[in-house]
């Protein structure tokens, strides 16, 4: 049997979201905009979901925008703040995800001034930097609530109460967090946080930006005025209805998700320590209760990746969305780890079907191709 430990990558689909939305892909397929009852049956279900997903992070179901994902959601964020804006300053976490570092750096061509947060060797914002780089000027600031490589955690609301006190606007990317931990819109002091459905066992292709009532966005895209004007395009109704089921799914057992693979992630870092020459990443800043990114000294992580799927283990180097890029991890490179032990890394993470056995299975497997890796890089050298 494979051993899925990727889960930061993407999560299967729960079988009762998947009830949940097949009746909007058959007998309720109206459009949502129709008047008739066909339409009207899809707008509630819309309706539903949109409370449902509100309720995950504690947020009004007013303050909820679907888009086709969290890549959409931090794209609207960055660009439909900005377009209503003269050119400024926004700051950046040193370590967020390309959809958000490149949707800023595409706003570098109207004049925008991109300035990164940097964060210390363990992946924390660096509050002293945070103070000293936000200014009256910065008009937006991006930080990601945890990370999707390292599954280090920032402090948004300690970010949030700096960025209001200097009458900016803070977005933070929550798409890894959802589901996972505790997130709290309203408490966080954010104006806007992106979620995406698929990392927490909802369907791919749908996501939401939550954004608060005094935020002025210009939308990506304009056509017939759905979700309020802020996004437009008749809405992908099952998706959402998923997205809604599994926001419902993932609220209620979030306590048991914690409690189910902190000792998970606990036992294998440990045996991972145990094998010496390993170094895990973040570890002692405050993580994702399912993520392990480690670097083994002297390792090609993605041979080892390969190796490992040879095993029929999944798991990932660096971040899944770039692992065709040979580059170093920039989160890595960012947290000032050195690029030849970047390149040797490795993330696992975990997610509810995992148990026990696949920790063993993942720790024999990885032992073997080690063990292969070291002798054939002795050969090499010898
Ligand atoms: N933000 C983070 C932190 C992510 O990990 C990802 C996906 O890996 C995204 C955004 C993009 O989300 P989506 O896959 O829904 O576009």
């Amino acid at each position: 049997m494979p051993v899925y430990l990727d889960h930061n990558a993407t999560t299967p689909l729960d079988a009762r979201v998947l009830e949940a939305m097949l009746p909007y892909l058959m007998e309720h397929h109206g459009n949502p905009s129709s008047v008739h009852r066909f339409g009207r049956t899809g707008r509630a279900a819309i309706d539903q979901a949109r409370e449902q997903v509100a309720e995950l992070v504690n947020a009004h179901p007013s303050q909820v925008v679907f888009t086709s994902g969290g890549t959409e959601a931090n794209n609207l964020a960055i660009k439909g703040v900005a377009a209503g804006k003269k050119p400024g300053y926004i700051a950046i976490g040193a370590t967020e995800h390309p959809s958000v570092s490149e949707a800023a750096s595409s706003l570098t061509k109207q004049g925008w001034k991109i300035t990164p947060l940097p964060v210390d060797g363990q992946g924390r914002l660096i509050e002293a930097e945070v103070d000293s780089i936000l200014h009256l000027g910065t008009a937006l600031v991006s930080v990601m609530w945890a990370n999707n490589e390292t599954g280090v955690v920032q402090d948004v609301a300690a970010v949030g109460s700096k960025v209001r006190a200097r009458g900016g606007l803070l977005h933070t990317d929550a798409v890894q967090a959802a589901g996972k931990i505790a997130v709290d819109f309203s408490a966080s002091g954010a104006h806007l946080m992106s979620l995406s459905a698929h990392k927490f066992n909802g369907p791919k292709g749908v996501g939401a930006l939550i954004v608060d009532k005094t935020v002025e966005l210009e939308p990506l895209l304009h056509g017939g005025g759905q979700e309020k004007d802020r996004r437009s395009g008749t809405e992908n109704v099952a998706a959402i209805v998923g997205f809604g089921a599994a926001a419902s799914m993932t609220k209620s057992r979030l306590t048991d998700y914690a409690a189910r693979l902190a000792p998970l992630r606990d036992r294998l870092e440990s045996e991972l320590r145990a094998l010496g020459g390993i170094e895990i990443f973040g570890a002692a800043a405050e993580r994702l209760p399912n993520t392990v990114c480690f670097g083994a000294m002297g390792i090609d992580g993605e041979t080892l990746l390969l190796g490992l799927d040879r095993a029929a283990i999944a798991v990932s180097s660096g971040s899944a969305c770039a692992s065709t890029n040979r580059e170093p991890s920039t989160v890595l490179l960012s947290m000032g780890v050195d690029a030849d032990v970047a390149l040797s890394a490795i993330r696992v993470s975990l997610g509810f079907g995992n148990t026990e056995n696949d920790i063993e299975v993942f720790m024999t497997a990885l032992t073997t191709q080690l063990r292969q890796l070291q002798r054939m890089a002795g050969r090499a050298v010898g």
